[in-house]
């Protein structure tokens, strides 16, 4: 049930996670065509309405450069094409721009055509204009040089009709027309008359007057038309498309940051609840590990147990033996003690079998050489009984029930006396050879100690038990540095393979028969060095023995003692 939450919770946090990156992308990368959109076409209602002031001005003769009217085209057209690639999108966000876009194009182009056209029409008109008074000039000369008298009328008729010409290039109007045609036709009469040649002149200056009055009046029409060209409310109405999509577009936006924040909401609620669900789980891991782990300290600590009193069988067994070769001395002393005893008389009152009331049965009367033979027996039998009580000894302070207790202990001594509990393992094996170097006493539990040279020297000794040659076991020590020593035992052993030296240390480990090895002797030592503070290795060659080395601080751990004990308990 927990586990089919948690699945559940943890695919709704995947895909939670994936919505909200895929909303804060979108949110984070926004469309900025709807506002370049309409950037551009404000920039091209401005372009497009000083056009049309432009052909304004040329058309009333305030702008003399005619040139510039066309210039804004270019301009126009760029925006267009930028207008119509923004606009592509457009129907992607549910706008169709194309109608609004095809009006301003076919607005455009009346527009350009008519602009053209008032372009051709006022160039027309001011070539016109400067040959007009270059023909009223040659008149003027010609009627002065023919009849000066009849001049005064045509040449005041000649100057209201450049005047006035004049003034409808700038200001057109039909009464002005009206006049100027009356003003032609009567100079034409009186050009007429004046002369043929004058005549010819009148005429050539009328046909321009001519050309300027129809071109002014067309320009009129054309400016007309341009007015009428739509292109504004175009753009008004491209305006009014792109507005919308940008209104579309915000709303859009809104909902995209609704979502997100539902969606964080969601994967908060989510989180909290995945939290729950772990600590649940977690609660219930913890719970079982302590189990196991009480499991494990238990069974260890029966290990540990199990691997003292093999020890301590072992000693025992090694100590019997060791006891039982003096005693065997001791009675064969006693027995021919006996038998000595036997051939003497005893003499006066002293009570028969003891020492000091008998006599040597000597005929002669000379000391018998047997009391001095029985002195020597009973000092041997004191030897024996001594090696005995010196082996007691040495059994009870191995085994000394201090439990951790730290002390300055004497290490070489440590070491004797370790390798004394087990010289019946070494001895028919291997000899001992002690290289003591020059050491401190060091502040440490000797009683632990003690089981870690022991458990040394045992597996040096079954490392060297089926070896062809007599082994060689070292116990060596050594100055480490100012503030620790060292202590090394090296056996000519089987020696340990690569693969296998590195777990030698890890509980349990053991390549012993079943029954002959439990594998905590190395971890155990392992663990008493370590909590004094100081590291045990080692090295070793197959085929050619194996050396462990102890590095031990002066002082052992501060809190050594407790941890001792705690492990020794
Ligand atoms: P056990 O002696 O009960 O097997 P230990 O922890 O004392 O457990 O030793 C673990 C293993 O390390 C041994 O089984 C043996 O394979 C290896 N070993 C330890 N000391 C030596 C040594 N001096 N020479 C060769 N192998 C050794």
């Amino acid at each position: 049930m927990i586990v089919t939450s948690r699945i559940v919770c943890s695919v709704f946090i995947a895909v939670l996670l994936a919505v909200l990156a895929t909303l804060l992308a979108m949110l984070r990368a926004p469309d900025t065509r709807p506002s370049e959109l309409l950037a551009s076409l404000a920039e091209m209602k401005q372009i497009d309405a000083l056009w049309s002031a432009d052909v304004l001005s040329l058309e009333l003769g305030l702008n003399p450069n005619y040139d510039s009217v066309a210039a804004p085209v270019g301009k126009l057209a760029e925006r267009y094409r930028a207008i119509e690639t923004l606009a592509a999108g457009a129907p992607a966000w549910g706008h169709d721009l194309s109608a609004s876009l095809a009006a301003y194009r076919s607005a455009m182009d009346d527009k350009i055509r008519i602009v053209e056209r008032i372009k051709a029409q006022y160039s027309i008109i001011s070539n016109s204009s400067r040959l007009l008074p270059i023909a009223a000039a040659d008149l003027f000369a010609e009627l002065e040089g023919s009849r000066p008298q009849s001049n005064p009328p045509i040449a005041d008729l000649l100057t209201r009709i450049v005047i006035d010409m004049a003034s409808y290039i700038v200001t057109p109007s039909e009464q002005l027309r009206q006049a100027i045609d009356t003003q032609m036709t009567a100079l034409r009469e009186a050009a007429g008359r004046a002369s043929p040649e004058a005549a010819s002149k009148a005429e050539t200056l009328l046909a321009h007057m001519a050309v300027i009055l129809r071109q002014k009046q067309l320009g009129t029409r054309l400016i007309v038309d341009l007015t009428a060209v739509p292109t504004a409310q175009a753009i008004d109405r491209l305006q009014r498309d792109a507005q919308a999509l940008e209104a579309d577009q915000n709303r859009d936006r809104s909902l995209l940051r609704d979502l997100v924040l539902a969606c964080t909401f969601l994967l908060i609620a989510a989180t909290a609840w995945a939290g729950y669900l772990l600590r649940r789980h977690y609660r219930r891991l913890n719970q079982d590990n302590s189990a196991l782990q009480q499991a494990n300290e238990d069974a260890q600590s029966q290990l540990i147990q199990s691997s003292k009193l093999s020890a301590m069988g072992q000693m025992v067994a090694g100590i019997t033996h060791e006891i039982n070769t003096p005693l065997a001395y001791v009675k064969a002393v006693f027995c021919l003690i006996r038998d000595q005893m036997a051939e003497m008389h005893p003499v006066g009152t002293a009570a028969p079998g003891t020492v000091a009331e008998l006599r040597p049965a000597a005929a002669d009367g000379q000391p018998d050489d047997r009391i001095g033979e029985l002195n020597m027996l009973i000092d041997e039998g004191l030897h024996g009984l001594e090696e005995i009580t010196n082996l007691i000894i040495t059994m009870k302070n191995f085994s000394r029930l201090d439990k951790g207790r730290l002390e300055y202990v004497d290490i070489e001594e440590a070491l004797d006396s370790a390798a004394l509990i087990a010289r019946s393992e070494v001895k028919y094996i291997a000899d001992t050879v002690k290289d003591y170097g020059k050491i401190p006493r060091i502040h440490a539990s000797p009683t632990q100690l003690k089981q870690v040279f022991l458990n040394l020297i045992n597996n040096a000794a079954h490392a060297m038990a089926d070896q062809p040659k007599r082994g060689k076991l070292t116990l060596r020590t050594r100055a480490e540095s100012e503030d620790s020593i060292r202590i090394e035992i090296e056996d000519s052993g089987t020696g340990i393979p690569p693969d296998v030296l590195p777990r030698i240390f890890d509980p349990f480990f053991t390549t012993k028969d079943v029954g002959k090895g439990t594998g905590m002797g190395l971890s155990i030592c392992y663990r008493i060095i370590q909590t004094h503070g100081g590291t045990i290795s080692a090295r070793s060659e197959v085929g050619v023995g194996t050396t462990f080395t102890i590095i031990l601080p002066h002082r052992a751990k501060a809190d050594a003692e407790h941890r001792l004990e705690q492990a020794a308990a």
